[in-house]
């Protein structure tokens, strides 16, 4: 291993223990995401219900998505600016009521943590448009072992076969 090797080695080691443990991104900071408009704004493009859920961190209602259902093979992107965030092949049955995944795509969500409820809870969001996504748990399947609990309606889902949506700017 050269030098270069081993420093890129321990900046991976600095960087993976705080992802993990659902701390912020390295890089990235709260509120400042890539994709900046005001809550006005994503209020005029956005379904109320989805709006709620992305920006006002609201929760929709248990089994209410029918993505919760949906089943086909494809990709699940952000309702708010469309980013590919999980991919079908790592969304499982959790019984919960909402869409379930134990991985999301690389790079795709960020998170938090919030004490909406008394005990604290990891959100997640998209890192293109900080639009809150759900919850991740500690109870999901292998091979991670998380539950990435997610509102259906801060997704949009396309069908492998389709052409993904052009991101919104
Ligand atoms: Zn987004």
């Amino acid at each position: 291993m050269n030098r270069r090797q081993s420093l890129k080695w321990m900046i991976g080691l600095s960087v993976a223990p705080l992802t993990s443990r659902g701390i912020a991104w390295a890089g990235e900071s709260a509120g400042s995401p890539l994709l900046k408009k005001s809550k006005s704004e994503w209020a005029s493009l956005l379904q109320p219900a989805a709006y709620r859920v992305l920006f006002e961190e609201d929760t929709e209602r248990p089994g209410s998505s029918p993505l919760d259902r949906e089943k086909r093979d494809g990709i699940f992107v952000c309702a708010a600016c469309y980013l590919p965030l999980f991919d079908s092949t790592k969304k499982y049955e959790s019984g919960t009521g909402w869409p379930s995944f134990w991985q999301p795509l690389p790079g795709a969500v960020g998170s938090k943590t919030d004490f909406k409820l008394i005990y604290p809870r990891t959100e997640y969001h998209c890192t293109r448009c900080g639009g809150h996504q759900g919850h991740v748990f500690d109870d999901g399947p292998p091979p991670t072992g998380k539950r990435y609990c997610n509102n259906g309606v801060a997704l949009k889902f396309v069908p492998r076969a389709d052409k993904l949506p052009v991101l919104r700017t």
